[in-house]
């Protein structure tokens, strides 16, 4: 038998690095622990099988079962919490939440893929109050949707993505939607036009939307603001963002950085030796402002998975960073992003400037073609690209993955108002929205 290898947490980096490590050294003795039911499933697609279990069925969700894993040699056991780490010994000490057994476990490498964990603002909750929900995991969505006949009006606290995707499949669900955002606009790091663009558009579909005030006291029968007005509602759902699980980390004497997410290299070693991290408890590298920053987002957390399953199993592969390229559904609308906002790009010490132009997805004669409003960001000095947001009905995820792959590749606005993209009227205008955004960006550096 190899080494032995633990993962404590295996939703998507710890299972994807369990799978990476066991592909790369067959040798290895590898344990997942998993405070939770259910391992290797798509949080993602949580929103998707709850509007529509017809043709996103829950089984889908899952990508791997434990058996699955077994086959495969890898131990994977359910309802076992971490609950402290001995890195002098090389021991962890683990609970079965089952029958409230407690042991110890030896380990040579150690991989810490604790997540994130959602925040609960500590807001009063008067008797009879409406239930509170959050949406993190499969058994969170399976509650929601066990309440399903009790309620049908909702508040979603939180005007973030996770809160404005469950807006829509409340909706489909045929649920009256109200959401409360303390922020003055929703998608707080979202330019402004954009936020507007995706009220209006849930205002549209009838749900409600109060900005600039917060949910105070949960009440009988409803939710009372801070600015005084009760909104009524049998159901609360709770998504005012997300925070790093880091407290194994600290405790082993793992460091966490600036943004109280745990601090790794390329590789995902951890300042402990033999610790690895991954995932959403890390914090990652931004590739355009060179500063770290905390992305809980899944795509990444299976990248960095990859990396320490590889790393883990005796390879040498690094992350080597994030431009935040993210994007998500409401409604009709896509909206993404990548790369930095202006505000952003001033604040890491470029000196930028940004246009915003609204352009068309395919021919103008097509009968899919929708507008698309992309804003591009620059760099007066260099030239160069420094991120872009966009908000449209169709071809966002075309239009900001070409500009994230420009970010990647450091392009100027010159360079990206030139590539060579593809197009026939049913894909794409004659000049892309891209490359029309581009054009007006060099323009706009220049002057
Ligand atoms: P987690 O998924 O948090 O898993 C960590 C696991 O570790 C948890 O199951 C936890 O129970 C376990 N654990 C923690 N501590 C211990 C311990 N001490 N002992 C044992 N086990 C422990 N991302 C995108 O990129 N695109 C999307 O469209 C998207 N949509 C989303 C929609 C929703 C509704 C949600 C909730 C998330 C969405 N995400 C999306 C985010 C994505 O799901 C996460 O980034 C991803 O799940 C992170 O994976 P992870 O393995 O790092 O952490």
């Amino acid at each position: 038998m190899g080494d032995r290898v633990i993962i404590v947490g295996g939703t998507a980096a710890g299972s994807k690095a369990a799978a990476t490590a066991r592909r790369r050294n067959p040798d290895l003795d590898i344990l997942v622990l998993q405070s939770g039911a259910d391992v290797s499933y798509s949080a993602c697609g949580m929103p998707y099988y709850m509007s529509d279990e017809e043709h996103v069925p829950r089984k889908l969700l899952v990508a791997r079962t434990p058996e699955q894993f077994g086959k495969d040699g890898i131990d994977v056991r359910i309802r076992h919490k971490v609950e402290g780490v001995d890195p002098k010994k090389g021991e962890v000490e683990i609970t079965n939440l089952e029958s409230g057994k407690t042991w110890t476990e030896g380990f040579d490498h150690l991989l810490l893929a604790t997540g994130a964990e959602p925040i609960e603002p500590p807001i009063p909750v008067a008797e009879n109050a409406p239930p509170v929900v959050t949406l993190r995991n499969l058994r969170d969505m399976d509650q929601i949707r066990g309440l399903s006949d009790q309620y049908q009006r909702v508040v979603i606290v939180g005007g973030g993505y996770i809160g404005l995707e469950m807006a829509e499949t409340f909706h489909e669900l045929g649920k009256q939607v109200v959401i409360v955002e303390l922020a003055p606009r929703l998608l707080p790091n979202f330019e402004p036009h954009i936020a507007e663009t995706v009220q209006a558009h849930l205002e549209g579909y009838g749900v409600e939307v109060h900005t600039g005030t917060a949910a105070a006291e949960l009440i009988p029968g409803g939710v009372k603001l801070e600015s005084g007005a009760e909104i009524n509602c049998d159901l609360v759902l709770m998504a005012v963002g997300m925070r790093p699980s880091t407290g194994l980390a600290k405790d082993a004497g793992v460091d966490l950085g600036a943004t109280g997410a745990i601090t790794t290299d390329a590789g995902m070693h951890t300042n402990v030796e033999r610790i690895y991290a991954a995932g959403d408890c890390t914090e990652v590298h931004h590739f355009v402002s060179g500063k770290p920053i905390w992305l809980p987002l899944g795509d990444v957390a299976n990248r960095q998975g990859r990396v320490a399953g590889e790393n883990i199993a005796g390879g040498k592969s690094a992350f080597s960073g994030v431009l935040g390229t993210a994007i998500f559904k409401v409604f009709d609308l896509a909206v993404a992003t990548t790369g930095l906002s202006e505000q952003q790009a001033r604040e890491a010490g470029f000196d930028p400037a940004s246009c915003k132009v609204t352009g068309i997805s395919r021919a103008r004669y097509m009968p899919a073609m929708r507008p698309i409003d992309l804003l591009l960001v620059g760099d007066k000095a260099s030239g160069r690209i420094l991120g872009c947001q966009a908000v449209g009905e169709d071809a966002v995820d075309k239009a900001i993955d070409t500009i994230a792959a420009g970010l990647w590749g450091k392009l100027t606005a010159d360079d990206l108002s030139e590539i060579d993209l593809a197009y026939a009227p049913p894909y794409s205008p004659v000049m892309s929205p891209v490359q029309v955004a581009a054009e007006v960006l060099r323009k706009k550096l220049k002057s």
